[in-house]
């Protein structure tokens, strides 16, 4: 068995323009190319050349409509350098679809059919079905007979059905985990011959149907003293990636930075609690992890023997076992060589737990924030609140950590007023990282918004770009094989635009002042424990002095407590007479000048201290 890395023989293939201007881009900031990755390849699915053609001139309308509604918008913008550099070079997307796809898809399925494999397996994540299924007629084309198994994150059940329905090419389409159907089916090859074995999660085609036969699960065979791990998160050991670094050797990407995958975890513990109403995690995909004395030396060993640099952990939420003992035992493991990593996390994270991943060296944590405002949080279930967002992204600022996040909005059923709030808040962090993006919120398969959003959906469709991956199949198909539909929700009575387009402007302005560096809010010990507070955080900045009680106030307020909480902490030090009332006063006197946020009782100083020994 051998695993095939075909993206760089691809990119290097590219007009360097093209995957700078596209392929570099990222999802979020740009959901046209959710589409247009995906777009680019499927013309070359179909055998029918009516199909095909049609794919095409879906492709082409799509991308002059892209054009045509966005020529308008800011410079800048993400959006716009994209939309700029297409409707200048519509030739090279044309050359990229009409010539470089062809020979790449040929040249790559000559290769994998030289390697005489009995089964094929292709993965698709968000926008690699196209590709794959391109790929799949390729290898037809060029006679290969075995198996064709289509699988990945980005195949629900339904959509293989559709898929398997749709394309005679695949004889199976896998659903979830692909190590261990893939396992048995080519067990089954080696020692049945042509007959497979029967599965919940392969979908076969009505070809290879009759062939199957019901196999009695072999157990697993385990060597003496073999440590185990969760049946289907395989350890990775870095084999199979020589060709990888061998061909990037070779291009022009030599020089760039390699981030090296990981999974300690499948899934997300919060499915289980109270799934977030947007995200399309299929629900019956049951949470599984390592334990964390296999994940470290596998992670250690990868780094090493790799060289890597940079690290990117794949899981959709970090087990909090994992962040308590995983993440300290890797900084400890590492330290003679810092290295850069990338997890997603949830936000309820503890002080000590987040600096435990500073330790690690440069470090990107992509916490589910979502949003700044505490009835939206709860509105979309996501079980956290704004000053916990906040008190995340202000501890990430002290330890060095760079939090890459997005805010959503235009939820069915949601109160435009919530984006007023959200607005004025925004105004007081200036000084933490700013969101990446502010999006609308998508419609996903599987997502709570889509089974339930009932009367505030209107007409719930799969998004119009599908025609271009599959523009012959009915309408029932259609909704089988889309994982991103449209809904004529949010905006019914028009309440929602301004607060929204308020919102969004407000983000930029945000990310403005990020860019730049220019905000800050920063809080300095001086003699006799009061501290000068300096605060740029709006165009002109201003020194504030506050007394030791304030000071101290500010310290007890470093982690988002009441107003009991904060005096059990002037308790334990030399402010300890201060009556609560007086506290009280001053904590609302601090929030009135945006130095402390007050929420439902609870507060949370804003200001990042500098040069106070402990705190930081
Ligand atoms: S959005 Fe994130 S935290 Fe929420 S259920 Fe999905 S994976 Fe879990």
């Amino acid at each position: 068995m051998s695993v095939y890395y075909a993206n760089l023989d691809f990119y290097e293939q590219l007009p360097e323009a093209f995957s700078t201007s596209v392929l570099k881009r990222h999802f979020w900031d740009n959901p046209c190319l959710f589409w247009l990755c995906d777009g680019i390849f499927a013309t070359h699915a179909y055998s029918d050349q009516s199909v095909a053609k049609a794919s095409q001139d879906a492709l082409d309308r799509t991308i002059d409509r892209l054009v045509a509604d966005n020529k308008d918008r800011a410079v800048g913008d993400n959006l716009d350098q994209l939309v700029e550099w297409l409707s200048g070079n519509i030739q090279d997307v044309g050359h990229v679809v009409g010539t470089i796809i062809p020979s790449f898809l040929s040249t790559l399925a000559g290769q994998l059919i030289s390697g005489g494999y009995d089964v094929i397996g292709l993965g698709t994540f968000f926008n690699q079905t196209s590709a794959c299924l391109s790929l799949a007629r390729m290898l037809r084309l060029h006679g290969y007979s075995g198996l064709i198994i289509l699988g990945g994150a980005g195949v629900t059940d339904s959509m293989a059905r559709g898929l398997i329905r749709s394309f005679r090419n695949l004889d199976a389409v896998v659903v979830g985990d692909g190590e261990l159907p893939l396992g048995e089916i080519c067990r089954a090859l080696a020692t049945q011959g042509s007959a497979m074995p029967l599965s919940d999660q392969v979908i076969w085609s009505e070809r290879r149907d009759s062939q199957r036969f019901e196999q009695v699960k072999p157990e697993p065979v385990r060597r003496r003293g073999e440590r185990t791990t969760t049946p289907g998160i395989p350890v990775l050991t870095g084999d199979g990636y020589e060709r990888f670094f061998k061909i990037r050797s070779q291009t022009r990407f030599a020089g760039e930075d390699v981030q090296i995958p990981f999974e300690i975890s499948r899934g997300c513990y919060w499915v289980a609690r109270s799934k977030c109403t947007f995200c399309g995690i299929a629900d019956d995909f049951k949470m599984k992890a390592k334990t964390p004395h296999v994940a470290v030396p596998e992670i250690v060993g990868l780094a090493e023997r790799l060289d890597a640099d940079y690290l990117v952990c794949a899981d959709t939420a970090l087990p909090k076992n994992h962040i308590r003992v995983t993440v300290p035992q890797l900084a400890e493991s590492l330290k003679m060589r810092r290295r850069s990593f990338f997890f997603e996390v949830r936000v309820d994270i503890p002080k000590e737990e987040l600096r435990a991943f500073s330790q690690l060296g440069n470090v990107v944590l992509q916490p589910g924030i979502e949003s700044l405002s505490t009835p939206l949080l709860t509105h979309m279930r996501k079980g956290t609140s704004a000053i916990q967002n906040i008190q995340f992204l202000r501890w990430c600022r002290i330890f060095g950590i760079l939090p890459y996040y997005n805010i959503l909005h235009g939820f069915p059923g949601e109160d435009p007023t919530w984006y007023v709030g959200m607005k004025s808040l925004m105004r007081h962090v200036f000084h933490l990282s700013a969101p990446r993006t502010a999006t609308q919120v998508m419609l996903l398969r599987n997502s709570p918004l889509l089974r339930e959003g009932g009367q505030h959906l209107g007409v719930v469709k799969p998004w119009d770009e599908y025609r271009i991956m599959y523009p012959a199949v009915d309408a029932e198909s259609l909704d089988d094989l889309a994982y991103y539909f449209n809904g004529d929700f949010s905006d019914i009575d028009g309440e929602g635009i301004k607060p929204r387009a308020d919102l969004i402007s407000t983000v930029r302005e945000w990310q403005r002042a990020d860019r730049s560096g220019t905000a800050f809010l920063m809080r300095d010990k001086v003699d006799g424990g009061s501290c000068a507070v300096y605060d740029g955080r709006m165009d002109s900045a201003v020194e504030l002095t506050l007394d030791s009680v304030d000071a101290a106030i500010l310290d007890a307020g470093d982690e988002a407590t009441d107003l009991d909480g904060v005096c059990e902490k002037l308790e334990r030090g030399p402010e300890r007479a201060t009556l609560s009332s007086h506290v009280l006063q001053r904590l609302f006197d601090m929030a009135g000048k945006g130095l402390v946020l007050e929420e439902r009782g609870k507060f949370l100083d804003l200001t990042i201290p500098i040069n106070i020994g402990g705190r930081s």
